[in-house]
């Protein structure tokens, strides 16, 4: 038996999309670490908090085997590893804590532009060429469709001009990857992004309350990725048009100037505040206006 870990350890990927997002993220959190010398291993110094650097394919396996707690990892591998989720009526093994809102992309299934797309059945008999054939067949068995998942690790949007199949399944962003092959994406079978993953198992009571506070932070970190303070003056018989225009703020702060009419505002804005939202604030009276970046915030 190996002896309880005091220690907290996350995998993050090593080099790639994810990659630098993911430390940027945790080191938002207040993490900071020393780099082993093979930079594999990330030693936490101001928590217990350590990372471990490795593909992104090794994720979900680490956390399944218990050589890492936490994940951070697109929903398309963790899935994918998981069996296409529950397909066999099996309990999944991992637990999606957060969504990240970083590495956004999906799982799409796309043909040649050349076919006249009708809809799923127009896929019977045909080959379909995926690096994720376990969310493949589960979709394929939910549409009720007998088709040959033809399994490739990389390239797979050359396979119909190559002649190993008709269709792909694979991720799509922008999507100009599949343009460029003379494909056209028809259906979406996952939406996918990165996220925090861990066993769906409890931890001990020590890793436990360290987890607890890194998503405490986390929360925090995600709440004001987007967010900003926003402060200006303005008369206080202006407010009722003022308030509608502030960009999903929490109750603003408000506060009165001298004895006068004039009041000075403080809102907390979630939405993107845009110069085209300052400038109708303005015309609607708001002075001295101001957009502050938020540094932290604990709820
Ligand atoms: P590794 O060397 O760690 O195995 P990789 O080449 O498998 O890296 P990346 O290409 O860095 O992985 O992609 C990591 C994740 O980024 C994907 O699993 C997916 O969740 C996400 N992602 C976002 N957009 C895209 C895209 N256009 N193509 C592929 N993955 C994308
Ligand atoms: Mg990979």
């Amino acid at each position: 038996n190996t002896p309880v870990r005091d220690r907290l350890r996350i995998a993050i990927q090593k080099s790639g999309r994810l990659a630098e997002p993911a430390r940027a993220l945790l080191a938002s959190c207040g993490l900071s670490w020393r780099e082993s010398r093979d930079r594999l291993f990330c030693y936490g110094e101001s928590l217990p908090i350590d990372l471990l650097l490795v593909r992104d394919d090794d994720i979900p396996g680490l956390i399944a085997d218990g050589v890492c707690d936490l994940g951070i990892v697109g929903r398309n591998v963790l899935l994918e590893q998981d069996g296409g989720r529950s397909g066999n009526g099996r309990p999944s093994v991992y637990r999606e804590w957060r969504a990240l809102g970083f590495g956004g992309c999906r799982l799409a299934l796309a043909v040649p532009d050349s076919w006249d797309w009708q809809g799923p059945e127009q896929l019977a008999g045909k080959r379909i060429a995926t690096s994720y054939p376990a969310l493949l067949s589960r979709w394929l068995e939910e549409q009720g469709i007998a088709a040959d998942v033809v399994l490739l690790s990389g390239s797979v949007e050359i396979a119909p001009r190559l002649g190993q199949a008709e269709a792909i399944c694979d991720l799509v962003s922008s999507g100009a990857t599949l343009t460029a092959n003379q494909l056209k994406p028809v259906m979406t079978l996952l939406e996918s992004e990165a996220v925090l993953a861990g066993p769906s198992t409890e931890f001990d009571p020590v890793r436990g309350e360290l987890a607890d506070l890194l998503l405490r932070r986390l929360d925090g970190a995600l709440r004001i990725r987007h967010s900003k303070l926003l402060m200006f003056q303005a008369p206080r018989s202006l407010l009722p048009s003022l308030l509608p225009l502030l960009p999903d703020a929490e109750a603003p702060t408000v506060m009165r100037l001298d004895d006068g009419d004039d009041l000075a505002l403080q809102a907390l804005c979630h939405g993107a505040v845009t110069w085209q939202r300052l400038e109708e604030l303005k015309r609607a009276g708001a002075r001295g206006l101001m957009v502050l970046p938020v540094e932290g915030m604990l709820a």
